[in-house]
């Protein structure tokens, strides 16, 4: 078995460790002996869709963002018939925004993709801080690091987990990212799947099953320094100010 995962634009869309994800995908494909190949598509170049199991858009800046904006355009349809044929997706804080109908910063309009009914708005006050969400998904809840600008408005879509301490989506909303098909889309940044194998094997196991046309449970891995760290960390927000009135998931 083997998992092709296309990295989009990392010369512009990689901040905080992105590409960790990237290296935690093909290591833990590794463990179970399935083999990964990872594409880089620079910004410009030719992006064949049918040839990838999985995709990373990573967070960039607001210019970084910018420049994008006028090499989605070439890949809008290609990219929205893929996740809508069921391709993984995993987008991260501006790779998240430009799934959406726009991103409004304070100077620009930034076009994006339109493949989820979200848009992003621009405030002066950055949201920056580490973050710890429940999602219905996963057993043990997901920890990371979120700082961005923008608010994103997620309309009916289904979010991925409520907040139980950290700021999310809007800051107000009580909920972050969006799940959607085989799309996980968020602001956490960290890198993510580090810090929440959980996560990674979900989308590994979404990828297999949509190439190999079968349910394909990956061998479970040890993961006892991953599970002690989210323990630490959500033992140490568990009576800070911000955390909403919520009861936290817990690694047993
Ligand atoms: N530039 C966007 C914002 O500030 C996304 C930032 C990011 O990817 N960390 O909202």
């Amino acid at each position: 078995m083997k998992l092709t995962i296309g990295h989009l634009y990392p010369d512009l869309l990689n901040l905080y460790g992105d590409r960790g994800n990237i290296q935690c995908f093909c290591k833990r494909l590794e463990w179970r002996g399935i083999e990964a190949e990872v594409i880089p598509f620079l910004s410009g170049s030719r992006i064949d869709f049918s040839k990838l199991d999985i995709v990373l858009l990573g967070g960039g800046s607001d210019r970084e963002q910018e420049l994008v904006c006028q090499y989605m355009k070439e890949i809008k349809s290609d990219f929205k018939n893929y996740v809508e044929d069921n391709g993984v997706v995993l987008a991260v804080c501006g790779g998240y925004q430009l799934l959406g109908k726009y991103y409004k910063t304070d100077k620009k309009m930034i076009e994006g993709l339109e493949i989820l009914d979200i848009y992003t708005e621009w405030e002066p006050e950055r949201l920056i801080r580490n973050i710890i969400l429940n999602s219905p998904l996963f057993s043990a809840p997901i920890v990371g690091f979120e700082n961005h600008g923008g608010r994103t408005y997620i309309g009916n879509h289904t979010p991925l987990g409520k907040v139980f301490f950290g700021l999310g989506n809007t800051g107000k909303s009580g909920y972050e990212g969006v799940v959607y098909k085989n799309i996980i889309a968020t602001y956490l940044h960290g890198p993510l799947l580090p810090k929440n194998p959980q996560v990674c094997d979900y989308l590994l196991e979404r990828a297999l099953k949509r190439k190999y046309g079968e349910d394909i449970k990956l061998e479970k891995l040890p993961d006892r320094l991953e599970q002690k760290a989210n323990n630490y960390i959500v033992g140490r927000y568990s009576d800070k100010k911000y955390v909403l009135k919520e009861t936290i998931k817990r690694y047993t």
